[in-house]
């Protein structure tokens, strides 16, 4: 349980308003069931910490300020539903530079003895919770470029749940082989 003291914390990529916008509008037609999450909460976790000591926040901040992950585009168009059912966009194939930001954030996790789920990272947005259906298969795509990553606080409200932004951070834009060529 988080105390005063402690913060339930995540990392992961917001969702633009326009795509969130166009997700939330295209989720409402899908007859899915269950809650659907609210347009202000789409996200893709990176890295779920749960509930840390608030005297790690710094701590946390200068770990994320020491990544260099390059941005990427990020094109979510399938639909799969996960445990009981949430169901969620996800990328029919992980892009690399995605893989890479997880990876780099978990072990840096790591070193500060924060350990992460022992599951696969399995990239996801959820849109719906206790969906009664296993909805599976193909969606409309919905792409943008992740430029950018944020630590969120989790908190629970008589609203429904709320996340907080405590930081955000630059992907880095990738080097192109036409600038490492040029001369
Ligand atoms: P609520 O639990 O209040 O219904 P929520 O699931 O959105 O709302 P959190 O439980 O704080 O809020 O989770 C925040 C994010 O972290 C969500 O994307 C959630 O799916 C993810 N998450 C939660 N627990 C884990 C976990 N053990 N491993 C990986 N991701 C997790
Ligand atoms: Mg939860």
């Amino acid at each position: 349980m988080a105390t005063e003291d402690t913060l339930r914390l995540f990392f992961a990529l917001p969702c633009p308003p326009e795509q969130a916008t166009a997700i939330c509008s295209w989720r409402d037609r899908q007859a899915l069931g269950g809650r659907p999450v609210a347009l202000e909460n789409l996200h893709l976790t990176l890295a779920f910490l749960g509930a840390q000591p608030a005297a790690r926040l710094d701590a946390l901040r200068h770990l994320a300020a020491g990544v260099t992950s390059d941005s990427f585009e990020l094109t979510l168009n399938r639909l799969i539903t996960l445990g009981k059912g949430f169901v969620c966009l996800a990328p029919s194939e992980a892009p690399p530079a995605l893989l890479q930001l997880g990876g780099s954030l978990a072990e840096r996790l790591g070193a500060l003895g924060i350990v992460l789920d022992s599951r696969p990272y399995l990239p996801h947005m959820t849109l719906a919770r206790q969906a009664p259906s296993q909805a599976q298969g193909t969606a409309a795509s919905f792409s943008w470029r992740a430029e950018r990553f944020v630590l969120y606080r989790s908190q629970s409200t008589a609203d429904g749940v709320h996340y907080q932004e405590l930081g955000s951070w630059p992907l880095q834009a990738p080097e192109t082989a036409t600038s490492a060529a040029s001369d």
